[in-house]
């Protein structure tokens, strides 16, 4: 059987982000998905959270990062790790997972994270429904859009993913 591969909604085309707009890649939707069977997840729109919707970003209070919407002041970090609890002992068939770049809730590095006094900001943290599914599924093979654009890491993602469906197999 293809493989089941994870995808952030709007990188194949679905109308989720804050806008009501997409980020379709060519790569995943035209091609890759030739190859592997897509399970599309919107974990902001899984959350709770409307479409269009206020612009939300990650924001460091005390030792913790929450997921909030600054300019109202709401904060969605619970509603986040209520769903990401509900949604990942669902994604245990999964053998990849392609995730949209710098979203603070899919991005899977250098996402930006606004410092605690709200003037400097980072660009060091991780989406946070992409840093629960890491944490829970640690071998998954998970890979960002953009860097697929690069002909090795599209290789080298597409062949973790066929080896990681080989050891579900054994399993
Ligand atoms: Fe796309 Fe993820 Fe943002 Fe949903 S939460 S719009 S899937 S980047």
């Amino acid at each position: 059987p293809k493989p089941l591969v994870g995808v952030s909604a709007c990188i194949i085309g679905q109308p989720v982000r804050f806008d009501g707009g997409h980020k379709r890649s060519h790569f995943v939707d035209d091609q890759l998905s030739q190859w592997v069977q897509l399970k599309p997840l919107c974990p902001e729109v899984g959350a709770g959270m409307t479409v269009p919707r206020p612009t939300v970003r990650l924001r460091k209070i005390g030792e913790s990062v929450r997921i909030m919407d600054d300019k109202n002041n709401v904060d969605y970090s619970d509603a986040m790790h209520a769903f990401n609890e509900r949604a990942l002992p669902g994604l245990a068939s999964l053998s990849g997972y392609v995730v949209c770049a710098k979203s603070p809730s899919c991005g899977m590095e250098r996402v930006k994270v606004v410092q605690e006094d709200g003037k400097g900001a980072e660009r060091n943290g991780r989406g946070l429904f992409t840093d629960a599914l890491m944490k829970r599924y640690p071998l998954l093979p998970v890979e960002e859009d953009g860097r697929l654009n690069d002909p090795h890491l599209r290789e080298n993602f597409v062949v973790r993913v066929l080896i990681y469906q080989e050891l579900q197999q054994l399993m």
